[in-house]
């Protein structure tokens, strides 16, 4: 689906682009949506959110005992638009995306990317919803 920018108008083809490529208008990212593979449920996060082991025991199944409180972050990313994911300061188990390991800075989360605790524990899926 096309958007236009509210800025400029210009008329953008791809609709994942967030950024336009006219005027420099970021757009407001959607909700960010983690499913759980685990349980098939979600949890939707429209506002910058640390992510923790109380939060994980609502909907992520077990796995949630692999985390700590916090585990990471979500921020809304202002320069590049989309959302970002970091690990929280103090956390025993590493966060791991797309089977990496999280470095100190704040990564890109794409939708369709994977969230783990270690390589394998707690696969979070990520969706965007506009
Ligand atoms: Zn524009």
């Amino acid at each position: 689906m096309a958007w236009k920018c509210p800025q400029c108008g210009f008329v953008h083809e791809n609709e994942a682009a967030r950024v336009c490529e006219a005027c420099g208008y970021v757009r407001a990212p959607g909700t960010l949506v983690l499913v759980a593979e685990q349980t098939r449920r979600s949890l939707q996060v429209g506002v910058d959110t640390a992510i923790g082991k109380e939060l994980l025991e609502t909907f992520a199944g077990a796995d949630h005992a692999y985390a700590a409180d916090p585990q990471f972050l979500l921020a809304r990313d202002p320069v590049r638009g989309g959302w970002s994911i970091a690990p929280a300061p103090g956390a025993v188990n590493p966060t791991f995306l797309n089977g990496a390991a999280l470095g100190a800075a704040p990564a890109p989360l794409e939708p369709g990317a994977v969230i783990t605790i270690g390589p394998e524990r707690l696969r979070l899926r990520v969706e965007n919803e506009p």
